[in-house]
């Protein structure tokens, strides 16, 4: 990388020859440090995240909103208009990207001491703290020497707002108004989601597709409201396309976030997407082609107002096979409404109107079948003779099956289940809950007399 450049050096043998050269006021630059060589491969990463800082206007502070651009802080409103015009030049091949936007007092005092010493940053000429308009928020130093940039910017930069203003450098833009507007940083939002939640399509304001336009293919006629766009996953450490859903709520709360995939244009397995929720990144990957329609990425919890979005990304770290499309379509926000599970157990008086109707039906069929085994045991105390309560209903089944808990000494009669007491067997089960309860009466056979026995 040469940080040497004609210009500069030839405007530092005049300043050696004529002396300093007092900078004022007005045009005034230093050659961004790694302007030569710049390989700009992607769009800009705007963070519209706001933070205030001090800037200079002719000398004077005032407070100044910058958000970031190519990691680099811009002037919100500059910032706006960059975007835009970024965003018309990828579509036209070419990639534009700040080099340097936004300088605090320390930084222009550096460069300006640079210049006056002449023993940094090229010597390049650098106003005095106060009076650069990279201070006022208004300049922008560009990848001119990238290809195709300059001459695109002078050809449409003026459409945009953008003007050179500083003849000895190519790299230096300014804005002051002008241009299409919009801008994906503050001002009026794209659209708002409503408490009902919202739809944004590819096709709405709210959309935005960065990366090498010519990776970005529309399809009409298919998708949500009538197109979509795709491109291909992207064997990369890095996005090549991506694209965002900008969401501004009109409330904070949980909304549900969904995706259109599937069909012929939602098909990588692995596609990535990023949530920004109240400050919070989450990353959700999919299989695109698992629903033909709304994916669901899950619920997240929205603050009130911008700043927050849905990413897709197109790399992917691994073997791809071929024609591996990824979707970019429409968002479907939704709020959340909490399972219906919880209401149904919580209300008291659900059980209450319930029981009325069913206490009529119910003994109906309930009777049926227990008339049945019932009339059963109930034969089973008269036989013996006694007027103590059977209360063994371990009988029928002892018949089945052999007890082991049979108590020595006793010896209990097999009842079957017509009531009839058949066995005089002296190993005749004996039910255990009949058998182990103080107070229980046993019948038993010994020596072929029916006696009865009290447990104590
Ligand atoms: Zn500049």
């Amino acid at each position: 990388m040469s940080r040497l450049n004609p210009l500069p050096l030839v405007l530092f043998a005049i300043v050696a020859l004529t002396g300093c050269i007092e900078a004022t006021e007005g045009p005034d630059e230093s050659a961004p440090e790694a302007l030569s060589d710049y390989d700009v491969t992607e769009q800009a990463v705007v963070d519209c995240a706001e933070r205030t800082d001090t800037g200079y206007t002719s000398g004077n502070a005032f407070a100044i909103t910058v958000v970031t651009v190519d990691g680099k802080p811009v002037e919100r409103e500059t910032a706006n208009a960059f975007v835009v015009m970024q965003a018309a030049a990828a579509a036209d091949g070419v990639n534009i990207q700040i080099v340097s936007g936004f300088r605090t007092n320390a930084e222009q005092q550096r460069l300006y001491n640079c210049y006056v010493n002449c023993n940094c940053n090229n010597c390049n000429l650098a106003a005095r703290p106060g009076y650069s308009n990279h201070q006022s928020g208004h300049a922008l130093d560009l990848n001119t020497s990238a290809g195709g940039v300059l001459s695109w910017l002078n050809s449409h930069g003026g459409s945009f707002g953008f003007a050179r203003t500083v003849p000895s450098e190519d790299w230096h833009w300014e804005w002051w108004g002008g241009g299409p507007g919009g801008g994906p940083c503050g001002g009026e939002p794209c659209s708002v989601v409503g408490a009902g939640g919202d739809t944004l399509d590819d096709s709405g304001p709210c959309f935005q597709a960065f990366g090498p336009a010519q990776y970005w293919r529309q399809v009409s006629g298919e998708g949500n409201a009538g197109g979509l766009r795709w491109t291909n996953a992207f064997a990369a450490a890095s996005p090549s396309c991506w694209a965002r859903w900008n969401l501004n709520f009109a409330q904070a709360g949980q909304y549900g976030v969904e995706v259109n995939t599937g069909g012929s244009w939602g098909v990588w397995g692995q596609t990535r997407y990023t949530v920004r929720h109240a400050g919070a990144d989450e990353t959700v990957t999919i299989d695109q082609s698992a629903i033909d329609g709304w994916q669901a990425l899950g619920v997240f919890q929205f603050a009130e107002g911008g700043e927050q979005h849905v990413d897709v990304f197109d790399n992917y770290s691994g073997t791809i096979p071929a024609d591996q499309h990824i979707m970019a379509d429409a968002v479907r926000v939704t709020p959340w409404v909490e399972p219906q599970p919880d209401p149904d157990p919580d209300p008291v008086p659900d059980p209450d109107p319930v029981p009325d109707p069913d206490p009529e039906p119910d003994p109906d069929p309930v009777p049926d079948p227990d008339p049945v085994p019932d009339p059963d045991p109930v034969p089973d105390p008269d036989p013996t003779g006694t007027d103590d309560p059977l209360v063994d209903d371990d009988s029928p089944d002892g018949n089945a099956s052999p007890n082991t808990d049979k108590t020595p000494g006793e010896e209990a009669t097999q009842v079957q289940s017509n009531g009839a007491v058949t066995s005089t067997c002296t190993t005749a089960p004996v039910g255990r809950g009949v058998a182990g309860t103080p107070g229980a009466v046993v019948l038993a056979l010994v020596g072929g007399a029916l006696i009865v026995l009290r447990r104590r």
